[in-house]
């Protein structure tokens, strides 16, 4: 069976290199924020090319920190998407924010600018005013940053992009995360840049706001024992982070590799009559996921598995349909109809780095025959 993702094929691709971080960091006898964070915290800003990165526990702290950082919390409202991780919605709740839910661009996935300027033009009634955008760039792909950040700019909203499913992914050349008032990336083992475990960042343009988010995420500690702000708990560990440097290294080559085997998909598909995903002319896109819609969803991943070929669906319900948010959570003018009609025919092929040529053409042959 040829499954969607599959993170143990990543660490057996660099079994030798990561032992040996493991082992250097089992042996170093500093386990929690010592060389291993602040080597890879460096790496990373490096490797983005501008900010400060603060390395904390999953994706959802990374939110959750950097709204707090920020000063997002009671009294304020957070645009965001409602076809995401149900994470995105859920660290806006974390900090006692109010989420209200913008719809996609159905070609893209990512939030509509167009229904973002409406919201604002007209927002929910009785909510706190918006005072943060939180666009995803989902899938591997750009959120319309050029659209958003004209948006942002012009209301005086702060802008954070979470970039959980985008390492390296680019927008008119420049990699996401660097465009926002602070932005967030997830190191879950399926993610393009994917620990052993569970970890995640926040990366900063503001030194003062680093600061403050490095502090928030042990305690509110700047000194150790002292609190100057209430913080959490939530530390990148050295494990974790030893396991990140290496495969930091080879992210731009797992990357290529996800393209390529996408450009081959895109090719297959021709043959059919599924388009292939739609791709922003200013976004290079990473593909985390290659989603495809179609109509027929469960008969096409019956005939895929029968072919030995699995897929995933991501995600077959909105946040705002599902039972913790129904009913309960804002959305925007559009009332996320894009959203719905989405959720319902998205279909995720496999796509890894690991998986071999073999693999690529057997599930292009297949693709072929839908
Ligand atoms: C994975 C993901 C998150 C959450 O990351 P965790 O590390 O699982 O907490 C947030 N947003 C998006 C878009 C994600 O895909």
């Amino acid at each position: 069976m040829i499954v969607p993702a599959n993170p143990g094929a990543g660490y057996r691709a660099m079994k030798a290199e990561i032992d040996a971080a493991v082992a250097r960091t089992l042996e170093s006898g500093w386990y929690i924020l010592g060389q291993e964070v602040k080597a890879f915290e460096a790496e990373f800003a490096a490797w983005l090319g501008a900010g400060k990165t603060v390395g904390c526990g999953n994706g959802t702290d990374a939110i959750v920190l950097a709204l707090r950082g920020l000063g997002i919390g009671r009294g304020c409202s957070v645009a965001t998407a409602s076809h995401t991780a149900v994470a995105t919605v859920a660290a806006v709740e974390m900090v006692g924010a109010t989420p209200v839910l913008i719809d996609i661009d159905s070609d893209h996935f990512t939030m509509d600018p167009a229904d973002l300027a409406a919201t604002l033009a007209d927002p929910p009634a009785g909510l706190p005013p918006i005072a943060a955008v939180l666009p995803v760039h989902l899938y591997g792909q750009a959120a319309d940053l050029d659209a958003i950040g004209a948006i942002c700019r012009t209301n005086g909203l702060v802008l954070i992009e979470d970039c959980a499913q985008a390492h390296g992914a680019t927008w008119l050349g420049q990699k996401v995360g660097t465009f926002g008032d602070a932005a967030t990336f997830s190191f879950y083992p399926t993610k393009n840049l994917g620990a052993l475990g569970d970890g995640g960042a926040v990366v900063l343009p503001n030194d003062e706001v680093a600061g403050r988010v490095a502090a928030l995420r042990q305690y509110g500690w700047r000194t150790h024992y002292i609190s100057d702000d209430i913080g959490i708990n939530s530390r990148l560990d050295e494990l974790q982070a030893a396991i990140l440097r290496v495969k930091l290294a080879h992210l731009d080559t797992a990357n290529a590799r996800r393209r390529a085997i996408a450009a081959i998909y895109d090719e297959a598909l021709r043959h059919t009559s599924i388009r292939p995903p739609a791709r922003r002319p200013n976004a290079g896109h990473v593909f985390h996921l290659y989603v495809v819609r179609v109509p027929n969803r469960d008969a096409v991943q019956a005939k895929l598995r029968a072919a030995g070929i699995g897929s995933g669906v991501h995600y077959p319900q909105p946040v705002h349909v599902q039972p913790a948010y129904r009913n309960r959570v804002a959305l925007g003018a559009a009332a996320c109809r894009a959203t719905e009609a989405a959720a319902s025919e998205v279909l995720s092929l496999p796509l890894y780095p690991e998986l071999s040529d073999d693999e690529v053409a057997q599930v292009a042959a297949e693709l072929k025959r839908l």
